[in-house]
């Protein structure tokens, strides 16, 4: 198949291409190289089933000719992670909804298979967990600006949706804070990158709050399994679909994970969240999926062991030393 992939230069993106060119597919990336990076997809350049176009989602001219010339599209280009968002909202905000507006009007013009990435975030502060795709979600204040991602991400599922009904084969999936090779070693969108970049170098693990805020951490091979299946299998047009493992870990328990992987003798130490992300700033303080869904419309499930998946994620950021970069200038 001819796919093509928003934001395939991205952390995500670019080991959902590895795996579509995997399985043989001619892959075309568009992407803005603003976080993804050419080295994430630099081994499929020499390929000629593979392109690369640097381009923007809020850019028309760019995604018309790639949307109509594809057959199944995966939509991944976004703003991420909630320290862009919190420094930047307004950006974030256009990005998410502008960009996905375009991608769904284009792809729908064209009746393209499309994939549209959503978030866990979009649940909110929900504590109703297991969180079911149909849950309500709680979201703070309009001044916390964290929830703008959130609200971004929910206006695109509702674009989604709305296409949908009117034809498009079109499925959201909510992916639940995937990690592993590639991430950005800056720790922006995860804290993961940024406990393995701190237990590396010996310096503290800073866990925010009481660290018993709980997430489940989600292996990026089994994120774009799950990404796949939900492009290919015919039921899954139309719906929204968590993807995501369910063990649900401890920030804390996360900290002294790491620092046993990476027989780090890294202090771990408590710092306040408002002292990094500002006085406004609000927590999730569970996040877990109901998983039901996606086992029963795709045959998903996350089987990657968090031990296993932390390990490979170490190896990668071992052997990709990361630019120097000081995790406590800045991100406190
Ligand atoms: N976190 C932390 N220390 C850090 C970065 C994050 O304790 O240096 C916590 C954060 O408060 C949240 C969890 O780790 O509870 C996951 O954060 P991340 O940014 O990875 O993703 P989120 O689920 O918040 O989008």
């Amino acid at each position: 198949m001819r796919v093509l992939v928003t934001g395939g230069a991205g952390f995500i993106g670019s080991n959902l291409v590895d795996a579509l060119m995997e399985q043989g597919h001619q892959v075309t990336v568009v992407d803005d190289l603003s976080v993804g990076q050419r080295a994430n997809i630099a081994h499929h350049l020499a390929s000629e089933r593979f392109r690369l176009v640097r381009g923007s989602i809020l850019d028309r001219d760019v995604l018309e000719p790639l949307i109509r010339q594809c057959d199944l599209l995966f939509h991944l280009a976004a703003v991420v992670g909630v320290k862009y968002i919190v420094e930047d909202p307004r950006h974030g905000i256009l990005v998410n909804v502008r960009g996905t507006e375009n991608v769904l009007e284009l792809a729908a013009r064209h009746t393209v298979r499309t994939v549209i990435a959503s978030s866990s975030e979009v649940y909110g502060k929900s504590t109703a967990v297991p969180l079911r795709e149909e849950n309500d979600r709680l979201l703070g204040p309009t001044t916390a600006s964290r929830w703008s991602y959130a609200e971004s991400k929910a206006i695109d599922e509702y674009i989604a949706l709305a296409y949908a009904r009117e034809g498009l084969p079109v499925t959201i999936v909510r992916y639940f804070n995937a990690y592993g090779p590639r991430l950005d070693p800056r720790g922006y969108g995860s804290v993961i990158a940024r406990f393995i970049t701190q237990a590396t170098r010996g310096e503290p693990l800073t866990v925010y709050d009481d660290g018993e805020q709980t997430r489940c951490f989600t292996y990026v091979a089994d994120t774009v399994q799950g990404t796949i299946l939900a492009g290919t299998v015919e039921q899954a047009a139309g719906q929204v679909l968590n993807i995501g493992a369910d063990r649900e870990v401890s920030i804390n328990e996360l900290a002294t994970l790491v620092k046993e992987l990476a027989g780090s003798s890294s202090q771990i130490t408590h710092v306040s969240s408002s002292t990094a992300f500002g006085p406004n700033f609000e927590e999730t303080r569970r996040r877990v999926p109901d998983v039901a869904r996606a086992r029963e419309v795709l045959g998903f499930v996350a089987r990657t062991p968090l031990e296993d998946g932390l390990q490979r994620t170490l190896d990668w950021f071992r052997e990709h030393k990361p630019d120097d970069i000081n995790t406590t200038e800045r991100f406190s």
